[in-house]
């Protein structure tokens, strides 16, 4: 992981390759107790993304990787990059490409909204120029790169196989062998890909949508794998979505504060908290069988919360 940075970057960005060292030293697994858990006879761990950094948390950093090595070797001078108004893949994006000196083009799905969201307040903090593009023009994205010529594009959410080898990078420090099963929220999938072609035969890789009803995401996800990681154990569950991408009910947010309260793990409403809600539920009905050694990637996403209506969470 460092190695890239002290590869890529130039005299001129010392400063900034520092900054990332000591970003990507802050990767923690930690061990999850609880009487639920021993009751269950699982052991829980999990992987603390979310701890890398207060804005810019998580899988996000690793997805870009190979993007931005990409974009250096290239010359490129602006990074751009689509995605939603809640999307931590672009205040990764405009965080990221600051810190190496390039500049940022953010492609905003729907109308500008009065009021920004956090999320992208946040970006253009960090020196993204934001285009908002109505919901129907945002589907044809290669008609909108036409439109703005000589940038590095980066796909939604980060999604593909350069994307998928950062996150793998992921697991060069963490010894992953001895977990019979690894639980993580998916989007677009390419987190889910990256950890399957890191797991080996006899591990189980779940990947829980946080989307409804996304049933292309298989295929998708797939497309990023090599033949051989293929026939590796994994699936995705559509069963915990909690209404869509983005929707939360009250036992979502019920579920997320009792979580804190007793393992002291923040988690975000739109990502993290759906794929731990599945792990417990799973162990619960016995999925997830007595003796399995679980880990959950947490994958960060938590200035997500900033959008919840204030004294939703006591974290
Ligand atoms: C983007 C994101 C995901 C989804 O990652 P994919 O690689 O697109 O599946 C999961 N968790 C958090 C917190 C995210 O921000």
């Amino acid at each position: 992981m460092l190695e890239f940075w002290r590869e890529t970057i130039i005299d001129s960005r010392i400063y900034q390759l520092n900054f990332l060292t000591l970003l990507f030293s802050s990767i923690e697994t930690i061990h999850l107790i609880s009487p639920f858990f021993a009751g269950k006879k699982v052991h829980v761990d999990a992987l603390r993304l979310d701890k890398l950094h207060p804005i810019v948390s998580g899988n996000k950093w690793f997805k870009l990787k190979y993007y931005l090595r990409e974009a250096q070797q290239t010359g490129a001078e602006t990074i751009a990059t689509f995605g939603g108004a809640y999307s931590n893949h672009i205040v990764a994006t405009a965080f990221a490409a600051k810190e190496l000196g390039f500049s940022s083009l953010g492609i905003v799905r729907g109308e500008r909204p009065g009021i920004l969201s956090p999320t992208l307040e946040n970006a253009l903090s960090f020196g993204m120029q934001l285009h908002f593009v109505s919901r129907e023009n945002y589907r044809d994205k290669k008609k909108i790169m036409a439109g703005f010529l000589g940038k590095y594009w980066i796909n939604e959410g980060g999604f593909g196989a350069p994307g998928a080898r950062g996150i793998g990078d992921i697991f060069e420090k963490i010894e992953l062998d001895k977990y019979s099963h690894i639980i993580t929220a998916a989007g677009t999938g390419t987190t889910m890909a990256g950890i399957i072609g890191k797991a080996h035969p006899a591990q189980t890789v779940l990947g829980i949508s946080v989307m409804k009803n996304n049933f292309d995401l298989k295929a998708q996800m797939s497309s990023l794998l090599s033949p051989g990681d293929r026939t590796k154990k994994f699936e995705i569950l559509h069963r915990f979505h909690f209404g869509g991408y983005a929707k939360k009910t009250p036992e979502l947010l019920g579920f997320m504060n009792e979580i804190y309260s007793e393992l002291a793990l923040p988690l975000d409403f739109v990502y993290t908290a759906k794929a731990f809600y599945a792990l417990i539920s799973m162990v619960k009905d016995g999925t997830i069988p007595k003796g399995s050694n679980i880990l959950f990637v947490h994958t960060g996403g938590l200035q997500g919360n900033l959008s919840l209506p204030e004294n939703s969470l006591c974290y």
